[in-house]
């Protein structure tokens, strides 16, 4: 069997052109410190890291990185790299145990798992490449006849051009939409009303035989959320997501046996064990992990195991390929998040940039290829001349 030879990690930092951040988009944990007017800025990323693995007989595989890129890539370089070169890459749970391990003293969340897990993305692609199935094909199969997708963006704005971003969605079929927040506890009882306007303001454009969901990333706190359901309850809701800090895990076990919105939470926990602590807590009524962060594919299905005992259902954070291979194979995960193509904005429609072979939305659904072998991208040259590439 052919071993994994080399693993080469790249920076991509986009120069192209980017829409123009607005005040108020989206709540997230640092306006907490009163940064006024500045606390949106720290939203955006324009940086990504891909990650090949490679073995003896040339095959490739990609996995990538969005959290903190260029120490992902220092993290891989010195540490995870030479614990993976050498090994066979179908022995992906020795490899994925033998990189939490070796570094579990620094390595078993934030940057050590997001390296994990990009090494561990390229190595289910590899093994799709070499096997010349498909990725949701080694998992499991297909559950379904194509995947439900939600429409994740309508970031907060003026409420006119929400409803127009929501009247366009529409259009293309979507059925679900989620949407941000662009107010928390310092904007007060006036910042309240914001908030709900614009919830109200969706449901006139998606009525309610559409699904909506509300998105916080983590900018309210417990006493605010507790104070929001109430009011978000008639709006009915989907779910309620990360509306307190990720670390605060009592937090979303409170509001969730509130009983009034499901919570949901999740994309920034790491590990297995991470997740089945908010699977046990009850913190959650939807899991959201990140497998970019969480430990790549072998362990998001181990986490798909544990939530689908408790019957949480798993719908993973971000409208990235891995995620659709998860969501094909596993009946416990309903629906795939999607980001639509856009002009770069935030930063989640990067990767549109760096890879093609991403399956697009048609009416509200996604579709995988039986016959595409590994997770069916591969890194384009078609916007090189937007990058500036670290290497
Ligand atoms: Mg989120």
């Amino acid at each position: 069997m052919t071993k994994i030879k080399s693993i080469r990690t790249r920076v991509w930092n986009w120069t192209g052109p980017t829409v123009p951040p607005t005040g108020n988009f989206c709540t997230n944990a640092s306006d907490a410190l009163w940064m006024k007017g500045d606390a949106m800025a720290s939203f955006r990323f324009h940086q990504w890291l891909t990650c090949e693995v490679e073995t003896e007989d040339g095959t490739i595989g990609i996995g990538n990185a969005a959290l903190a890129p260029s120490v992902v890539k220092k993290a891989i370089d010195d540490w995870y790299a030479p614990l993976v070169v050498g090994e066979d890459p179908f022995d992906y749970a020795y490899i994925w145990e033998k990189m939490y391990r070796r570094t579990h003293a620094w390595g078993r969340k934030g940057i050590g798992m997001t390296a994990i897990s990009a090494i561990d993305i390229a190595i289910w692609d590899l093994m799709g490449k070499l096997v010349g199935k498909p990725v949701f094909k080694l998992l499991g199969g297909r559950t379904k006849e194509k995947i439900p997708v939600y429409y994740s963006k309508l970031y907060a704005g003026p409420v006119e051009s929400m409803q127009a971003e929501a009247e366009e969605a529409m259009k293309n079929g979507y059925t679900a939409y989620k949407s941000r927040f662009g107010y928390g506890p310092k904007d007060g009882m006036q910042g309240m009303r914001e908030n709900l306007k614009r919830v109200e303001a969706l449901r006139e454009v998606i009525g309610y035989d559409n699904d909506l969901m509300l998105e916080c990333y983590m900018g309210w706190n417990l006493d605010y959320a507790k104070r929001m359901l109430p009011k978000l309850a008639k709006y009915e809701p989907r779910w309620l997501e990360e509306p307190v800090i990720a670390d605060d895990v009592e937090g979303y076990a409170e509001l969730n046996a509130m009983n009034i919105v499901p919570i949901s939470g999740g994309e920034h926990e790491f590990s297995i064990i991470g997740c089945a602590d908010l699977i046990r807590k009850k913190a959650v009524s939807v899991l959201q992990y990140d497998t970019n962060r969480v430990g790549g594919i072998t362990a998001a299905q181990k986490i798909n195991a544990i939530a689908e005992a408790a019957q949480i259902p798993v719908i993973p954070h971000a409208g990235q390929v891995h995620n659709y291979h998860l969501t094909m194979a596993n009946t416990n995960c309903p629906i795939s998040e999607y980001f639509p193509v856009f002009d770069v904005e935030v930063g989640n429609e990067l990767f549109y940039y760096i890879f093609e072979g991403d399956p697009e939305a048609v009416n509200g659904f996604l579709q995988l290829d039986d016959d595409k072998p590994g997770l069916g991208i591969e890194i384009t040259d078609k916007h090189l001349a937007h990058f500036e590439i670290v290497e």
